[in-house]
């Protein structure tokens, strides 16, 4: 069995592009280091087991993998699909953005009534009808019955936590 590879020129201009020929300090090896990622291989020249393009050939496979599916992403069809993704809102997350936005901003029910806010609304979010103020109340209503039943259930589970302390 040889232990060296007769290596085509081409190979060999091709792995130089995407490595460094690297000697490491500690063993005295040569190494060749990826230029993308600085993983580094043995030395094609060390490497005995005669295969080395392969591994070296395969990395530098997966870096033009990673480039093709970036520039994949980046066309305009993906684009315009994740942005698609993006905009639709399910109506429990719209409904509870807005709720969400009209407490912190402490804005008065009426503000769903007012026909300006409603245009907005519908021309930011043409999915959803905009809702009306009393149907923003009725959704206020039901957050406040579920954080209370959190708290509850909160404070259940310390008293509970609290006993058995005393307990023992
Ligand atoms: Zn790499």
């Amino acid at each position: 069995m040889p232990s060296w590879a007769c290596l085509s020129g081409e190979e060999l201009k091709r792995s130089w592009t995407f490595f460094d020929e690297a000697i490491d300090l500690k063993t005295n090896e040569a190494k060749a280091i990826c230029k993308h990622c600085s993983k580094s291989y043995a030395h094609p020249r060390t490497n005995t087991n005669g295969n080395w393009t392969s591994s070296l050939s395969k990395h530098i496979k997966t870096h033009e993998e990673k480039e093709l599916q970036k520039s994949k992403e980046g066309s305009m069809d993906k684009f315009l699909k994740s942005n698609k993704n993006m905009r639709v809102l399910a109506k429990v997350d719209f409904d509870a953005i807005l709720l969400e936005t009209a407490v912190t901003c402490n804005w008065s029910f009426y503000q769903f009534d007012v026909p300006q806010f409603k245009y907005f609304l519908s021309r930011a979010f043409p999915e959803h009808r905009s809702p009306g103020r009393k149907y923003v109340k009725s959704l206020l209503a039901k957050a406040a019955t579920k954080a209370r039943e959190e708290i509850k259930e909160r404070l259940a589970a310390e008293t509970s936590k609290i006993s058995l302390a005393l307990d023992c």
